[in-house]
């Protein structure tokens, strides 16, 4: 299969104005260099999709669909070539890769199936006199940005309802792992996208170009997912075009594991909520919150959980933690961990960056006091620290101490007990008694500084959609 290294604009590969390094952090090498954009082809990719949106937004939804499900089913034939460029460019291990494209292809499925049904309302008003008539329209042209740390995944979840909806597109991929995103774009190249409809772009300087790109008066919708703190600037870039955002931003979930949870399975799910993707996912955890009578079997049996992992390269066979998607990720890692233990934090496995190539960091468990740094910041790799508390009360203070409100986990016996806590969890999404709740069919979000708005379920098609009210006198 052929790598797409160009930029994509009105339905052509074109040369970029420069080109920039993409490295395997397994082992430092360069593995492309891939074209990026000056601002004239930023505006050129601006100029396609204001064009094409007349007539992709008249375009039957069916027809939509279609396109959508012929994508879905090159990807789902792909997989393989797929999960390994994500492999190659991110670091993590080929079965968390090829987890990825699955669940990457089902946005695909499931916007087609939604794009044939957007609802719409028809009523009374309550005087009677009036009729009140809701309608749904696509917004126009839409900015996507993504994160390195799911490079097939956070770009489906963004193109599928953008499509689906009717909005022409410009997808702007993280400068590590670009290969993937433009493997997506020539999918929906073959599977028929028209001309202008999908556009590709790595400006040379993201900060100062998408700002520029804001404030074109024809883009009017920005999906972004990645950080906390750029999502806030480009909350503030897209205030002076009041261009609608949708944020989905930085986690740092709690896993409560209450005193009447089963600990096998707690520390089952503790692994794949920690571990999934290395520990680089929004979602991950990454403040293990455990009841004391507990706390040492679950401490015990989830150190030697880590410590069994197989740490490899990517596609190394049976590899388990990859390495981080560069040596700077790692290193700031590393930084936490020193800094938390200096803190007091006692270590129970890792907490030590090995010697030689690739940005590896070992499967770290610490147990910490409250108040420990590490639990103010969002831990974007292998690192668990254990925090024990006596009360549920306490659980849910801690819990609920952050700025980030993505996502929690609890695990408790007893479901009534489960679901008061849910409840009580200031998060966007509760995982009970399971490590993993990411479904295209639900809506994924935060609440507090974790994001704005919804992706998957029926609320995703939602973000690149406008509802249009038309009053009818009778
Ligand atoms: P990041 O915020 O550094 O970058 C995200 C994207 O924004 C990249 O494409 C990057 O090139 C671009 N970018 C960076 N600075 C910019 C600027 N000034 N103007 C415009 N674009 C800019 O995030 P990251 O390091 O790529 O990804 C990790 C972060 O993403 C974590 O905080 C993680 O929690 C978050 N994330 C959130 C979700 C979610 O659904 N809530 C999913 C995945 C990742």
């Amino acid at each position: 299969m052929e790598l797409k290294t160009d930029l994509y604009i009105d339905g052509q590969w074109v040369k970029g104005s420069g080109t920039l390094p993409v490295y395997d952090p397994s082992t430092g090498e360069v593995i492309a260099n891939v074209a990026t954009a000056d601002d004239a082809q930023c505006d050129a990719a601006i100029d396609a999709a204001h064009r094409a949106f007349p007539a992709w937004a008249k375009t039957a939804p069916r027809l939509r669909s279609e396109i959508l499900r012929k994508a879905f089913e090159i990807m789902i034939s792909e997989a393989d070539y797929i999960a390994e460029l994500i492999s190659r460019e991110n670091g993590k291990v080929f079965s968390d890769a090829k987890g990825e494209v699955l669940y990457a292809a089902e946005f695909f499925r499931w916007f087609a199936e939604e794009a044939v049904r957007t609802p719409g309302d028809f009523r009374h008003s309550p005087s009677g006199d009036k009729r009140i008539l809701v309608t749904h329209q696509p917004i126009g042209v839409s900015l996507l940005i993504t994160p390195w740390n799911f490079p097939a995944a956070m770009a489906t979840r963004k193109l599928g309802p953008a499509l689906a909806a009717g909005c022409t597109t410009i997808l702007k991929a993280a400068s590590e792992t670009p290969l993937t995103a433009l493997h997506v774009v020539d999918i929906l190249h073959r599977a028929g996208v028209p001309k202008g409809v999908v556009n590709f772009v790595l400006p040379a300087k993201s900060g100062p170009q998408v700002s520029k790109m804001l404030h074109d008066p024809r883009v009017r919708n920005l999906s972004f997912t990645g950080s906390t703190e750029v999502g806030r600037i480009l909350i503030r870039e897209s205030a002076d075009n009041v261009v609608r955002t949708s944020m989905e931003l930085g986690g740092n979930a709690p896993f409560l594991v209450l005193d009447d949870a089963n600990v096998d399975e707690a520390v089952k799910g503790a692994m794949v909520a920690k571990m999934r993707n290395g520990g680089a996912a929004c979602t991950a955890a990454n403040r293990i919150l455990v009841a004391r009578n507990v706390a040492e079997e679950f401490t015990i049996k989830f150190t030697k959980a880590m410590t069994d992992l197989k740490v490899a390269p990517g596609m190394d066979a049976g590899a388990q933690l990859g390495a981080s998607v560069s040596v700077k990720e790692r290193n700031k890692i590393a930084e936490l961990v020193d800094s938390a233990v200096s803190a007091g934090g006692k270590l129970h496995s890792g907490g030590k960056s090995p010697d030689g190539p690739g940005a590896f960091y070992p499967a770290t468990v610490l147990t910490v006091e409250k108040g420990n740094p590490i639990l103010g910041c969002e831990v974007f790799g292998p690192v668990a620290p254990i925090v024990i508390f006596d009360t549920d009360a306490e659980a849910i203070t801690l819990a609920n101490d952050t700025e980030y409100g993505l996502i929690s986990y609890v695990y408790s016996s007893d479901l009534a007990r489960a679901i008061r806590t849910a409840e009580a969890m200031e998060t966007g999404m509760v995982a009970i008694n399971r490590g993993v709740v990411s479904d295209p069919a639900a809506p994924f979000g935060g609440v507090k500084q974790s994001g704005l708005g919804r992706e998957g379920g029926f609320a995703g098609i939602h973000e690149f959609l406008e509802t249009k009210y038309i009053g009818v006198e009778i």
